[in-house]
């Protein structure tokens, strides 16, 4: 049997989606998280042990313990609003987790990660869609602190005998097909969901960021992967990783964008409710549009998204909100 895999911030999102997924494919994920934002019941297909990022002995005693052969490092804040109010939190956390995960994995020997970087390492492209030579400027901390981590996994792999794939997610939405885990943030603040809560009447309208943007229709375009997609590549970069594949960086998107109207719009079609918004400022941090250009990831580990409709990433994240 193949050796176990340490997830870091299993017990959130995308990371519970990625253990699900590896457990799919015969894999044992071991869960580590510190339930600051996760959930400890969508931890069901291994075990959890429950400690901060930065605490690199346990980090240490855990890899060791498990006999953990390579990481996947989820475990990060990733509020980008929140991190404009409260940078120094964001680079504790998100710079001290990976400083302590790259000393813990040197210290046993483990040279395969998997990390969960992001889109905002690009800040406000100058070209779109966004393929992976393009400048990494970022234009908040959040960005920022992906960025850093990123030259961190870079610095380490000169230094030791690391190799990493650094994962740059457009954005994640959607649930899990089988209606097993789904999104669950406290507070929320994505799109999908506010629009959700806003039709199930489980919060007030929904504000719309931002009509003045230089979009078609005003309002901000992203590019939304399912998240079972996004899981799906986590486990072929692993993959890569485990025949020997070099270290890479990788945009993981669809390749095509909606704006928050058409987002609207979608979650009225599929639950056949209004949803009450009203129009509001831009929110700081926000980018006009951001696509992927997928076609590297593509080449490199063979992964296109397999939900291409923003209709169908809805009706699965649906009935997370009662709808
Ligand atoms: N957005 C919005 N209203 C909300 C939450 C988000 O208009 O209540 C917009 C936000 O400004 C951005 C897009 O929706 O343009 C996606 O935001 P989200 O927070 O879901 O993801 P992000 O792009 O920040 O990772």
């Amino acid at each position: 049997t193949k050796p176990k895999i340490l997830v870091t911030g299993g017990a959130g999102y995308i990371g519970s989606h990625c253990c699900k997924a590896l457990a799919k494919a015969g894999r044992e994920p071991v869960v580590y998280d510190d339930l600051s934002r996760g959930h400890a019941d969508a931890v069901r297909w291994g075990p959890l042990v429950v400690g901060d990022m930065r605490d690199r002995a346990l980090l240490e005693k855990t890899l060791a313990e498990h006999r953990i052969g390579a990481v996947i490092h989820f475990a990060a804040l990733a509020y980008v609003g929140e991190s404009v109010g409260a940078p120094e939190h964001y680079y504790d956390v998100n710079l001290g987790g990976m400083t302590a995960l790259l000393e813990a994995v040197e210290a046993v020997g483990i040279d395969k990660i998997v990390f969960s970087s992001s889109c905002a390492t690009y800040g406000t492209p100058d070209r779109l869609p966004i393929s992976e030579d393009l400048p990494q400027a970022p234009i908040n901390p959040y960005g920022r602190t992906k960025l850093v981590c990123e030259w961190m996994l870079q610095d380490a792999q000169v230094a030791h005998r690391l190799r990493f794939a650094a994962l740059r997610y457009f954005n994640a939405a959607g649930a899990d097909p089988e209606g097993e885990i789904g999104e669950r943030h406290d507070p929320e603040t994505h799109l999908i969901p506010l629009v959700l809560m806003a039709a199930s009447g489980q919060a007030g309208p929904v504000k719309i960021f931002g009509t003045d943007y230089p979009t078609p229709d005003g309002t901000c375009i992203r590019d939304y992967i399912h998240v079972d997609d996004l899981a799906r590549a986590h486990l072929l970069a692993l993959d890569h990783l485990e025949a020997g594949g070099e270290s890479v960086k990788l945009n993981l998107g669809t390749g095509r964008g909606a704006s928050i109207h058409e987002v609207v719009a979608a979650v009225e079609r599929v639950t056949g409710r209004k949803v009450p918004h009203e129009l509001a400022p831009r929110r700081p941090g926000d980018p006009a549009e951001l696509t992927a250009d997928p076609s590297k990831a593509a080449e490199v580990l063979g992964f296109t998204a397999r939900y291409r409709d923003l209709d169908e990433i809805v009706a699965h994240a649906a009935p997370w909100f009662g709808l």
